[in-house]
């Protein structure tokens, strides 16, 4: 059997990097098998419908570089559909589960419910009341065909549920977790078809896995208790059963679930900060999947060469920043400067620093600062402090700097700098590979009570890239100007 695995999100404005983690499994074991990967839609839900999602679903997927086979895509600017088994879109397929239902009825495997709101909710107060487990009683399983005809003339509104099996003993294999059995007892009679005429998720998703011939169902835990409802189905039209694959939860640091409430969670946040995709995609890949060696950067085709999911975890994986932080400056690091250059801008842009004819204008300078400056950052948007650090002869200075510049001898050592910059052309390698020796010499500052001032009193930082390089970047006219400033404003 060909291997086909679908990705099939619910479009809900914005996709969530547990969401993406699902997807890159998906691609990484489609294409590790040869295989294709298939992005469908999940809109029957239509009270979740946002307006707008499709499109940033879509490029959310295409930055991070999972690209699918199948489905549903975007060109020109219109939503498109490509593939033999669609269409990918759920709301566009009624047809086929209202095809699929009145199987399902005519072999008395699913059947109509008239209850009303009031009943159901009384029924489950009574449950509970009772410590049962809220379900449905079943109670319209029973009713006569003419019960049912007479309702419908009647223009009772109804659902459609499935009749789940009496006792019996539903089971499962699971890819990562290995058997599963559930007593039908525990399983409620689900409720396929809504009143509205939607289908719901269980009954939508078998019918359309089924008719686009997947082959593997690879998706987040939280699906695990629908899967023996989804089982009933695929027994119930005599299909073969796909192999499953429930993911861990991705979780934050406390072992929770990772939420919007905590900060960052969705992939234009990500993006939006500077995450390089191929490292994000990269480290997501390491939440809940452990490589074999001690390798923990991947390239895409190193990913679908080595994913596996028998090295995924049956417990959450935790989404930790700091490690994607170092992941990402390890691509950054090694990104060449001309496309960091490029991949900066839309950050300086919004940061104010130039418009956009001094970005071009500036390029070399704007290279030499991503070169100083690119082992420092974990994320493209950190480069804006150190780009408006090199702008201007303004130094501004925090407390710990000011308390810095304020100490006995800085005076000293600083107007000693400005003569020796006094009697050069320009700042080059030479100089800076002298200037602080001879500074130690005259002025008898040396170690960090030399160093940590003149960074200070130049950047307004105490930490920073390399000071000579620093100073070559700034030249002789700026670092005498920004030496003037320090003295006049922070020194004593
Ligand atoms: N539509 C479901 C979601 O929003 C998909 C679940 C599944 O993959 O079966 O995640």
């Amino acid at each position: 059997m060909d291997t086909r695995v679908r990705f099939a999100p619910s479009p809900t404005g914005y996709v969530h990097i547990g969401s993406l983690r699902t997807a890159l499994y998906d691609y990484l074991y489609a294409k590790g098998k040869q295989g294709k990967y298939i992005l469908r839609i999940e809109d029957t839900d239509r009270s979740r419908f946002v307006e707008g999602a499709l499109e940033n679903l879509i490029k959310s997927l295409e930055w991070a570089g999972v690209k699918h086979d199948e489905g549903i895509f975007i060109e020109n600017g219109e939503v498109i559909q490509k593939g033999e088994y669609g269409p990918y879109i759920q709301s566009e397929r009624l047809d086929l589960y209202k095809e699929h239902i009145d199987i399902l009825i005519e072999k008395g495997l699913a059947y109509r419910c008239f209850c009303s709101k009031e009943r159901l909710d009384k029924v489950r107060e009574e449950q509970k009341r009772k410590g049962q487990t809220p379900m449905y009683d079943k109670h319209c399983r029973g009713l006569s065909q003419e019960e049912i005809d007479r309702n419908i003339n009647e223009g009772k509104d109804y659902v459609i549920r499935l009749k789940i099996p009496e006792d019996e003993s539903i089971e499962f294999k699971d890819l990562i977790r290995g058997n599963i059995s559930i007593d039908s007892k525990e399983i409620d009679d689900q409720v396929l078809i809504k009143s509205d005429g939607f289908p719901t998720y269980h009954f939508a998703v078998v019918v359309d896995d089924h008719l686009m011939k997947i082959s593997h169902i690879i998706r987040g835990e939280e699906w695990l208790t629908s899967t023996p409802k989804q089982v009933i189905l695929y027994n119930y039209f005599g299909w073969e059963v796909p192999e499953f694959v429930h993911l861990p939860t991705v979780l934050n640091k406390d072992k929770k679930k990772l939420s919007k409430r905590q900060g960052d969670v969705s992939v234009s946040d990500f993006k939006d900060k500077g995450y390089l995709p191929e490292a994000l995609v990269n480290y997501l890949a390491l939440v809940g999947w452990s490589p074999k060696g001690n390798n923990e950067i991947f390239s895409m085709e190193e990913l679908i060469e080595e994913f596996s999911f028998e090295n995924v975890s049956k417990t959450g994986g935790v989404f930790d920043v700091e490690k994607l932080n170092w992941v990402n400056s390890q691509y950054i690091k090694n990104y060449d400067n001309d496309k960091l250059y490029e991949l900066v801008k839309p950050f300086v842009l919004k940061a104010d620093l130039l418009d956009k004819e001094e970005y071009e204008a500036r390029k070399n300078w704007l290279i030499n600062i991503i070169d100083l400056v690119k082992e420092k950052i974990n994320y493209l948007e950190e480069i804006i402090p150190h780009v408006e650090m090199f702008m201007g002869t303004e130094v501004k200075a925090d407390e710990e700097v000011k308390e810095t510049l304020k100490q006995e001898g800085v005076k000293e050592l600083l107007e000693a700098f400005i003569k020796e910059l006094q009697n050069i052309n320009d700042v080059d390698d030479e100089f800076t590979k002298t200037i602080f020796k001879k500074l130690q010499k005259e002025t008898g500052s040396k170690g960090k009570n030399l160093y940590m001032p003149l960074r200070g009193a130049v950047t307004g930082h105490l930490h920073g890239p390399d000071m000579g390089k620093t100073f070559i970047l700034l030249g002789k006219v700026n670092l005498i100007d920004r030496l003037n400033y320090t003295l006049d404003k922070y020194t004593k």
